[in-house]
């Protein structure tokens, strides 16, 4: 393997973010000098269409400990973050946001529980400055949601991508090569030892978020169906409910008949029935449509992006090498 290895990656995935960048390289440069350790800056331009590349050269241009990977185009930010952990050299790895909203100055923190040997140090958001009040309530429902279509998914509340990520999660993520990247989600089906630590998010330095409400719902979709065929379960459950009321509802209609005879009616029940059944199912192959969409998508086994260029970090051993992960206790 290549010979100077860094040992932390911090992996940041960028789009328009020329207000932040600076400010981002200053903070988290103040953490790597702390540490006992060598570390390395990944930036992803993420078809950034401001000066982000620019600022990413000029940083490297100054220190050789920024490595930069430009995308082809935009990807979005799940797939930024992919390619940034593909490249990660470092027997850990932490993707943090560029806007400066997880603070650079909690890694040390995060490294101490790895060091106690913790696989993944997943980093919760005591609180959200900055956040509206619509996104924190969908959010938090969108977890329970998830939690409650399937409980093996335990993906923890308020959890982000900030997080440390050992060599052995890495490589298991690695692995996992899906279109429809839930990171989140990813990360509770890899197992390991993991835990969850607290810490302040803070409001975006600069800038403004690149998530909107509609995103944020495709997002969840995604996170839905990727992760659980229950929608796909509940059209048979319906199907059963409705069948048998149905049943019920033909044998209370043939006593009627038998009892009282049958004078001409019941075109309102028709035409609810009718309609009703009607919606359900396209309802249902609207489901079967978004799954079906996602195997067209998987099955293509395309990349997962594109690189314009990618920029290695050149970086040094700092005196106290601490590159094996000690044991767990
Ligand atoms: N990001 C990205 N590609 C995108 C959107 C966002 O790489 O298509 C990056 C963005 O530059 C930032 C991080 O992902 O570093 C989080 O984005 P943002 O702050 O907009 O999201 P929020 O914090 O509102 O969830
Ligand atoms: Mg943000």
């Amino acid at each position: 393997m290549a010979e100077n290895n860094p040992t932390l990656s911090i992996v940041v995935p960028a789009y328009n973010e020329e207000s932040v960048l600076h400010e981002f390289y200053d903070r988290t440069v103040k953490v790597m000098d702390g540490l006992s350790f060598s570390s390395e800056i990944i930036f992803i331009n993420d078809g950034s269409t401001d000066r982000s590349l620019e600022i990413m050269k000029e940083l490297r241009e100054k220190d050789k400990r920024v490595a930069i990977i430009d995308l082809s185009r935009n990807f979005g930010k799940e797939i930024a973050l992919t390619a940034g952990l593909d490249h990660a050299r470092g027997e850990i790895a932490i993707p943090i946001d560029a806007d400066l909203q997880d603070p650079p100055e909690f890694i040390p923190e995060m490294i101490k529980y790895w060091e106690q040997g913790y696989n993944v140090v997943n980093a919760r958001r005591a609180s959200r400055q900055g956040e509206s009040w619509l996104k924190l309530t969908t959010a938090s429902m969108f977890y329970r949601l998830v939690k409650r279509l399937d409980s093996r998914i335990d993906i923890p509340a308020n959890v982000g991508d900030f997080r440390l990520i050992d060599r052995k999660a890495l490589d298991a993520l690695s692995q996992m090569r899906e279109q429809h990247r839930f990171m989140k989600g990813l990360f509770s089906i890899i197992g390991f030892n993991q835990i969850t630590v607290k810490y302040e998010r803070d409001p975006r330095f600069d800038g403004i978020s690149k998530f909107n409400y509609w995103k944020l719902w495709n997002f969840s979709l995604e996170g839905i169906t990727s992760f659980t065929t229950l929608p796909l379960r509940l059209a048979s459950y319906m199907g059963v409910i409705i069948a048998a009321i149905a049943f019920i509802y033909g044998i209370f209609i043939f006593f009627k008949t038998a009892l009282f005879g049958d004078p001409v009616q019941g075109f309102p029940t028709l035409f609810v029935a009718v309609s009703f059944l009607g919606g359900i199912q396209l309802l249902f192959l609207g489901v079967i449509g978004e799954y079906l969409g996602r195997m067209f998508n998987e099955t293509k086994r395309r990349p997962l992006y594109f690189t314009n260029e990618i920029v290695q970090s050149e970086v040094s051993p700092k005196q106290t090498t601490k590159t094996t992960k000690p044991k767990a206790t």
